[in-house]
């Protein structure tokens, strides 16, 4: 079994009755290895007291870190004494049962490396000794160099019983680097990619049979870059069903830290028997970035990559993509020339649609009341809406609410880009769509049945959280409808502006979820 650590630190004497907690709390959300990271302890005068009653008292099994401030540690003390404090530790009756250590200063010192072994069971070992030796290389700035000598050397050392390597993922294809490594492991293994993109890694340890993951307590008592929560670890990703037949599925885009996509479709997933998993997949913007990546995903015959729902920046290049692979773009997608679902058949097939127009059409249809499922082609007739914003998901919103009838203006901060979206909605529909292109001051006409955001303005962490789209000249009352594609939050600045001035208001997450149903369908389909 892949075990799950909870990393606590404890930076004196008198946090050890606090860090005993954690650990308590940890086993109680279904930790099963705690790692006490004595990092700052081993400086004061009481830490063997201290190391030994946490050890004694821990209510999981213990490994002990003293980390040294070049791996990512708070140990800038010497060597010697912290293996000296390790080796009374280890011959205290306190022993834990795995001693993690850098590889780094035990291969630079014999001296060194000969007490680290007086304490650690390996096949010389002559006292009775229970506790194993993790040899650890962590890279802050990015992938080892020599990696694979490096690590055929942690193996090779007689007192290794766990190679444990984590490095700085500069994109998500480091991940499929580590678990070739995890797959072709000479002994047990952990491997780890520390920072946003190194996610996956942590999530997928299981399918490739690494030793364990680490999960933090708490989202502010992570010990490393990237360190998901015990409660995402088990439950948004669900690490305990992950195993090798696991079906991988990503969410791509950029940023993708606030993405719900996970939780809602590891649920589906659940809900469905289906063993997948949704994980983080953040791919810088711009198409180079998402095709190597992309590519990267399905060309790995380990992972089973069998699709993705793909948001900012990346819709417009998924069906690039799908298309010069030979795919199938569905019709609708094909219209709006931007899909945020891709799914990959069994025989590496791929399909992309676009599930954001249906579902934006259905969040509009409740704004004007109108029952979702008995929206026809002319439900919307005799409606002008504006739709702000003029990338992937403004035009599916302009498509989604056009081929029901609605008259569409698109109205954009770089209005060139509105008139081409416009345009080439009118081309793809033969003209059917009416979809015209504004500028935003022309927003405040007074013409309007309705305005929807399509825009990342007022969404957390996005470029102006605090920020409205509407021009305020607009005017509102209760006639209008006023529909924010922004979920995270749940209520915007524009929702809340336009709810005080008395407009009707839909937020992000009926879109958001009526897209995700449809996605869950696409995938359900290639399955
Ligand atoms: P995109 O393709 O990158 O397009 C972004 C659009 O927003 C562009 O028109 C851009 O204008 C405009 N924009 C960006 N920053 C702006 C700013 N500071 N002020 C004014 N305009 C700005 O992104 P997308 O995929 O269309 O997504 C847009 C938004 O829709 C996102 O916030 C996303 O969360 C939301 N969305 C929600 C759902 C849902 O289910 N609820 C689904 C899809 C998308 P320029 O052309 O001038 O750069």
């Amino acid at each position: 079994m892949n075990l799950l650590c909870v990393p606590i630190a404890v930076e004196a004497p008198d946090m050890v009755g606090l860090a005993l907690e954690r650990a308590s709390l940890a086993a109680s959300r279904g930790a099963n290895l705690v790692e006490w990271r004595a990092d700052a302890l081993a400086e004061d005068p009481q830490a063997l007291g201290a190391m030994r009653r946490l050890v004694r008292e821990s209510p999981l099994p213990s490994i002990v870190t003293i980390r040294m401030a070049a791996e990512g540690g708070l140990y800038d003390g010497d060597d010697a004494d912290r293996v000296s404090l390790l080796e009374a530790l280890g011959t205290s009756g306190d022993a834990p049962r795995y001693l993690d250590f850098e590889w780094a200063a035990y291969s630079r010192s014999a001296n060194l490396a000969q007490k680290v072994d007086l304490v650690v069971e390996h096949p010389n070992q002559v006292r009775a000794v229970e506790t194993r030796l993790i040899l650890s290389l962590h890279d802050l700035e990015g992938r080892p160099r020599d990696l694979l000598q490096k690590i055929a050397a942690i193996a090779h050392e007689p007192a290794c019983a766990i190679v444990k390597i984590a490095w700085r993922s500069r994109s998500i294809r480091d991940n499929l680097e580590m678990f070739d490594l995890l797959a072709e492991r000479p002994k047990p293994m952990a491997a780890m990619g520390l920072g946003p993109f190194g996610l996956m890694s942590r999530v997928l340890s299981p399918k490739f049979g690494g030793f364990m993951s680490y999960a933090a307590l708490e989202a502010d008592l992570a010990t490393a870059e990237g360190q998901p929560t015990i409660e995402e670890m088990l439950g948004t990703y669900r690490y305990r069903d992950v195993g090798p037949a696991t079906e991988v599925f990503g969410i791509v885009g950029w940023p993708v830290g606030h993405s719900k996509s996970p939780a809602f479709h590891n649920a589906a997933f659940a809900e469905r028997g289906r063993d997948a998993v949704m994980v983080p997949m953040p791919v810088a913007p711009g198409w180079e970035p998402f095709k190597a990546s992309l590519a990267a995903m399905l060309d790995d015959r380990r992972l089973s990559f069998r699709g993705a729902a793909v948001t900012i920046p990346h819709k417009e290049h998924l069906v690039r993509f799908v298309e010069e692979r030979g795919g199938t773009i569905e019709p609708l997608a094909a219209r709006i020339g931007a899909a945020n679902t891709l799914a990959v058949g069994r025989d590496g097939s791929l399909v992309a649609a676009n599930t954001d127009a249906p579902a934006a059409a259905e969040a509009m249809a409740i704004g004007f009341g109108i029952e979702p499922s008995t929206l026809d082609d002319g439900s919307f007739r005799g409606r002008r809406v504006a739709v702000i914003g003029a990338g992937g998901a403004a035009a599916a919103i302009a498509a989604g609410l056009a081929m029901h009838g609605a008259t569409v203006v698109v109205a954009n901060r770089t209005k060139e880009r509105a008139e081409t979206l416009a345009e080439r909605l009118r081309g793809a529909s033969d003209g059917a769509w009416r979809v015209s292109a504004a500028s935003l001051d022309s927003l405040a006409c007074g013409c309007f049945h309705g305005f929807v955001n399509a825009t990342p303005v007022g969404m957390e962490g996005g470029p102006e959280p605090d920020g409205s789209p509407l021009p305020d000249e607009v005017s509102l009352d209760d006639s209008i409808v006023v529909f924010d594609t922004v979920y995270t939050p749940a209520r915007t600045p524009l929702l809340a502006e336009a709810a005080s001035r008395g407009a009707k208001v839909v937020g992000g997450m009926e879109m958001f979820t009526q897209q995700a149903m449809r996605q869950q369908a696409v995938f359900a389909a290639e399955a």
